[in-house]
């Protein structure tokens, strides 16, 4: 990816922005037979190749012409941070036209390998707390665009004798916004002819989109679904999350009823806690009504604080005591680590860190290994 000049990364379409159908046609219309475009396809998302020469198998003279019409992918590294426990890796990542999104590897014990991925350049849904949410929307993400940042990520662990395992759509953006680009994603992330990641080691993180989330549990998928819930009264919630406005928790939690009895799965809800604003045993309470009985985990985050919002994580023994409140409705949560907060790691932050330097100088990678 990064060792590619950039004029010649950013003139060429992406090939990750053809499917296998279009592709197929490409070839066709070059005089190829059928069983090219699978060939090529393998050595883009099974042997993950990062050049058209390195496709053995594909004669010299196709290669070269895939490699006059596109490129092997088009993100460009802008920046990368490693927590300082080594195990977290966040990139900034320029698009084409000079947009930048983020990524992160998240290594856990064992042998789960975690992308977090993004949807959107920036995002429409306003969430206060939230960095990628005070930039505002720039555009949706194409499907290629989704893609190719885990291969880039399973590229490498497989260099390195490892396999990318599990990808969570918790990045930049609302997945549900960018509804179309997102399913093909998913698709190709899941395809065994693709990168052949379970479903049920893919996970898509919502606001709460109510029409989009009763359209996704009816395309009968076995996708994780986590709700970014952060407040069970709708006064609180409003404050937090402008969507709730639109679509109040009780059409919500009607969407996410369906999905549950649709795909059968078990959701998670997300509760970025914020010290004397959704961490109260009020809010406990409220959320234990809501959510008990349901087929359900709640993921509890210490808030990240951000620039542009003035809350701040609760202290460990309030945290405490919103789990233990939780628990006595009978639901189970887990408090998150803060996997490398040393990094930035709130959606957006690095972007927003990054751009707020950039404005005196561009910043070059080498300035913030
Ligand atoms: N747009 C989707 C997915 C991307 S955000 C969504 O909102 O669910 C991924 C998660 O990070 C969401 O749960 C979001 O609420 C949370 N988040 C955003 N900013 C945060 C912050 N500053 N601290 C803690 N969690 C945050
Ligand atoms: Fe968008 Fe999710 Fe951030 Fe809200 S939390 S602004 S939906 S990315």
């Amino acid at each position: 990816m990064e060792q590619r000049p950039v004029a010649e990364q950013h003139r060429k379409p992406s090939i990750y922005d053809l499917s296998l159908a279009e592709l197929t046609h490409a070839l066709a219309g070059w005089g190829e037979p059928a069983f090219r475009a699978r060939q090529v396809w393998e050595w883009l998302y099974q042997h993950k190749v990062d050049r058209f020469e390195a496709m053995a198998n594909v004669p010299r003279a196709l290669r070269d012409r895939l490699d006059a019409a596109y490129s092997v992918g088009t993100l460009l590294l802008v920046a990368e941070i490693k927590s300082s426990d080594g195990h977290t890796v966040k990139r900034l990542l320029e698009l084409p036209d000079g947009q930048m999104i983020e990524s992160v590897l998240m290594e856990y014990d064992g042998n789960r390998r975690t992308a977090c991925i993004s949807t959107q350049a920036g995002c429409a849904m306003g969430c206060v707390f939230c960095a990628t949410g005070q930039m505002g929307f720039s555009r949706h993400l194409t499907p290629g665009e989704i893609v190719e940042q885990a291969v880039v990520f399973a590229r490498q662990l497989e260099a390195a004798g490892e396999r990318l395992s599990n990808v969570v759509l918790m990045g930049m953006g609302e997945p549900l916004h960018n509804y179309d680009a997102t399913l093909e994603a998913i698709a190709r992330l899941n395809d065994e002819a693709g990168l052949n990641i379970g479903q049920r080691h893919i996970t898509l993180s919502t606001v709460g989109l109510v029409p989009a989330i009763r359209r996704f549990a009816d395309e009968n998928l076995q996708i994780g679904l986590a709700i970014s819930l952060h407040a069970a009264t709708d006064e609180e919630r409003g404050k937090l999350l402008p969507i709730n406005r639109r679509w109040p928790l009780a059409d919500l939690m009607d969407a996410i009823r369906y999905y549950i009895d649709t795909t059968g799965r078990r959701v998670t809800f997300e509760w970025a806690l914020i010290a004397g604003e959704n961490d109260t045993a009020e809010q406990a309470d409220r959320l234990g009504q809501l959510v008990r009985g349901l087929k359900c985990h709640v993921n509890l985050i210490p808030l990240n604080p951000t620039e542009s919002y003035a809350g701040q994580p609760p202290d460990p023994a309030r945290i405490e005591a919103f789990q233990q409140r939780l628990h006595d409705y009978g639901v189970n949560s887990t408090v998150r680590v803060r996997r490398g907060i040393d990094i930035h790691a709130g959606c957006g932050q690095l972007k927003a860190d990054v751009v707020k330097r950039s404005r005196a100088k561009r910043v070059q990678p080498d300035e913030v290994r």
